[in-house]
């Protein structure tokens, strides 16, 4: 079986790996545009915020692992054209311009995403940059010394660590989002009043409500928006991804961005052709329809099951919650599923309890409170969403959450289920059982404000 895999970053590396070692006739040839592999963005801000030092480290693969586990690696070779019917693709090596065409019986479409360049005048100002890839790391890390006041245009997950990270080495950051609140697609405003009042408070500017219409000057670069203009020396666009699908534009079904929509076993419309990852749309558990979320949880997943089903179809993707987290500050934030402001967003019937609880007793030398929201369907009252912030590292409790929704579990499970209990990390009920009984009681109170 021949199989060519073309883009190699998260989807395409995990895909590789696993077609190596559950079919070991296959041969299999990468086609990467890029001259490296596994690079992880989202270790980016943390080397801005000097949290990492050796940014070599952010790489889990290369090529050379790839070669020795089997594949015949062609970095820096661009895929121009695919033809399912005829089942060849067009490939360019980029290093010597020369252009040639391949067959393949299996293709694997790991080609990604790229950052949404909106068309804004003087988008193409030598001072904006992007933040994706390996190379678009080494730019920001070469400018970080000399470029003092720093504008990032986004305040989705990317921006936020960014301003976060910029604002704790010297420099002066301004953030700048269409939304009124940071955020926005991720938390409900309890949680990005919070994180809004740390950036003032380390004294990053907030720029919210207001969308961007210009960008000019040398080296002095004012950005002007629908509220006001602002003077810096370098700008990062932040403000989201399309699926790098163009290929199979007219060939394959997509959503209306562009995602490549797949069965469960990663096949696309032509079965012969898979794909994973950023290209892809998921199943988003939470609503049962599909979305595009691109997120590294997604693409190795769905890499892996690539590989376990390129024969035939044998493992089914779970879909997902698009559970997330991030440390701003000294601040953990972790969400899954849907946010009260998606749901009423989507029409879904959906309520939300909020509530504050010490992670665990007073009695301890310290605590620390928890803010947490749970989203739940009021009629079966299955658990649709969950948001935790603290000083106290709560991430886990996300996960926890996001198996409760991929189970279907209700609000009542979740305020009884056994979760262990000792002073030193939580209470006789975990904090997360408090949250579902206070969900309980939520329904019950308007159960009885109806009968009064
Ligand atoms: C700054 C940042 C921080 C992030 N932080 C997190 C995080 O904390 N947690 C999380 O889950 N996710 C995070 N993400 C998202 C995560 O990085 C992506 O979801 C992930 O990179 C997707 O992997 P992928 O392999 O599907 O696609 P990509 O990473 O987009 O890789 C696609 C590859 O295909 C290659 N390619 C494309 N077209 C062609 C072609 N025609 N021919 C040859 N090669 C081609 C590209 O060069 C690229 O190497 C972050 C992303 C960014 C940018």
């Amino acid at each position: 079986m021949k199989i060519a895999v073309i883009g190699c970053t998260h989807a395409g590396t995990f895909a590789v790996k696993t077609i190596l070692s559950e079919h070991p006739d296959a041969q299999v040839t990468v086609y990467e545009k890029n001259d490296n592999i596994s690079f992880l963005s989202c270790g980016i801000a943390l080397y801005l915020g000097q949290q990492v030092k050796d940014p070599q480290g952010l790489f889990y693969s290369n090529p050379e692992e790839l070669k020795t586990l089997g594949a015949n690696v062609k970095m820096n070779h661009e895929v121009t054209d695919v033809d399912p019917e005829a089942k060849t693709i067009t490939v360019t090596n980029l290093t010597e311009g020369k252009q040639f065409t391949d067959t393949y019986d299996k293709l694997v479409a790991t080609t990604g995403s790229w950052p949404i360049m909106p068309p804004i005048q003087g988008i193409d100002n030598k001072n904006v940059y992007l933040c994706k890839n390996w190379n678009h790391a080494q730019e920001l890390f070469k400018t970080a010394p000399a470029k003092k006041r720093i504008t990032v245009v986004g305040a989705g997950y990317i921006g936020a660590e960014l301003a976060e990270a910029y604002s704790t080495t010297g420099h002066d950051v301004t953030l700048i989002d269409g939304a009124d609140r940071v955020m926005s697609k991720y938390f409900d405003r309890q949680f990005t009043d919070v994180v809004e009042q740390d950036y003032k408070d380390h004294g990053v500017t907030l720029a919210l409500g207001q969308q961007v219409t210009g960008i000019s000057g040398d080296d002095t670069v004012t950005i002007t928006t629908t509220k006001g203009s602002y003077e810096t020396d370098l700008v990062i666009m932040c403000v989201g991804f399309k699926p790098n699908t163009s290929l199979f534009k007219g060939k394959l079904e997509m959503l209306k961005n562009g995602a490549l929509i797949t069965n469960a076993y990663m096949q696309t419309s032509d079965p012969d052709i898979y794909a994973a990852g950023d290209s892809v749309a998921v199943h988003y558990n939470p609503t049962n329809s599909p979305a595009y979320i691109p997120l590294a949880t997604n693409a190795v997943r769905q890499g892996i099951l690539v590989g376990k089903n390129i024969e035939q179809p044998t493992v089914k993707y779970m879909g997902t919650q698009s559970s997330s987290g991030l440390k701003l500050y000294d601040r953990t934030i972790v969400s899954t599923g849907l946010t009260m402001a998606a749901a009423n967003q989507q029409g879904i019937n959906a309520a939300v309890v909020t509530i504050t609880d010490n992670y665990r007793p007073e009695f301890m030398p310290t605590t620390e409170p928890v803010l947490m929201s749970l989203v739940y369907n009021p009629e079966n009252r299955q658990i649709l969403g969950g948001t935790l912030m603290s000083t106290y590292d709560v991430s886990q409790s996300a996960n926890t959450l996001s198996v409760c929704i991929q189970n279907q579990n209700t609000i009542d499970d979740l305020a009884m289920v056994d979760m262990l209990f000792q002073p030193q990390f939580d209470r006789p009920f975990n904090y997360l059982n408090i949250l579902g009984q206070a969900a309980q009681q939520q329904l019950a109170q308007q159960a009885d404000s109806v009968k009064a």
